[in-house]
């Protein structure tokens, strides 16, 4: 008999390590990965390229209109990419141009409910690993496991440098530490679906473990709490 699907949602901290985690457990649990920041990163793309006025209801409104996203795997990469209108946006979407402006965007109404109805329509088969800020609360609060990872300023503000440096050796460590608190503190206080801990999520803190150690713990929930649904 096939075994039974789940959802499993992992929301966090920015550069907490979500994403590499979430990709991780899909592979071995032959799930779909979604990346819902993506998604955020690829509308504010959009807006800037655009010139769009987002504190303008109507501009937004006219905009999301224009705005199709997709996720397509690459067999190469061995990872899902994300599309808008067409063009592969997956790298570009990673600049710290973006970086500074998605969690403003992020705060808009009608941008979160064009992004969370997506989000909910790839879940509808389960089998799905997504990772974002209220995927647990907010996206599928039913949803059958919950993660939510943390791990110390310092230690996010190194990994998220060393990963934006290789790209960009003019990043300063200074640039890369005020985006993070300034995205934590924006995501976290905004008033729609904010950044918190669902009360039915489990935290892992990663600040001392590796990326073996952090899926192990993640394969772990996933199969005690498959055998309570078996
Ligand atoms: O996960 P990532 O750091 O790429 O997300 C970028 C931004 O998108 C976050 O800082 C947050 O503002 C927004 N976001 C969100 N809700 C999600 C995922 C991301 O508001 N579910």
């Amino acid at each position: 008999m096939a075994k039974k699907k789940i959802i499993v949602t992992i929301d966090g901290w920015s550069s907490c390590g979500k994403s590499t985690l979430a990709k991780q457990l899909a592979k071995v649990l032959g799930y779909v990965y979604v990346d819902s920041g993506a998604m955020y990163r690829a509308i504010t793309l959009y807006f800037l390229r655009n010139h769009i006025d987002w504190t303008d209801t109507n501009e937004v409104d006219i905009a999301l209109r224009n705005i199709s996203i997709e996720f397509h795997y690459n067999e190469v990469s061995q990872q899902s990419e994300i599309f808008l209108n067409g063009e592969n946006v997956e790298y570009v979407i990673r600049d710290l141009v973006i970086a500074e402006k998605v969690s403003d965007v992020a705060a808009i109404e009608a941008v979160r409910s064009f992004a969370v109805a997506q989000q909910q329509n790839l879940g509808k088969k389960k089998g799905i690993v997504m990772d974002g800020r209220d995927i647990g609360t907010t996206v599928f609060p039913h949803a059958e496991l919950k993660i939510f990872m943390t791990a110390d300023t310092v230690v996010r503000v190194e990994r998220r440098f060393k990963e934006l440096y290789s790209k960009n050796p003019n990043i300063t460590i200074e640039e890369v530490k005020n985006n993070l608190e300034m995205r934590d503190y924006i995501d976290s206080n905004r008033k729609i679906s904010p950044l918190r801990k669902a009360e039915d999520a489990i935290e892992i803190d990663n600040t001392n473990l590796n990326m073996d150690e952090q899926l192990r713990i993640a394969i772990d929930m996933t199969e005690k709490k498959l055998k309570t649904l078996a």
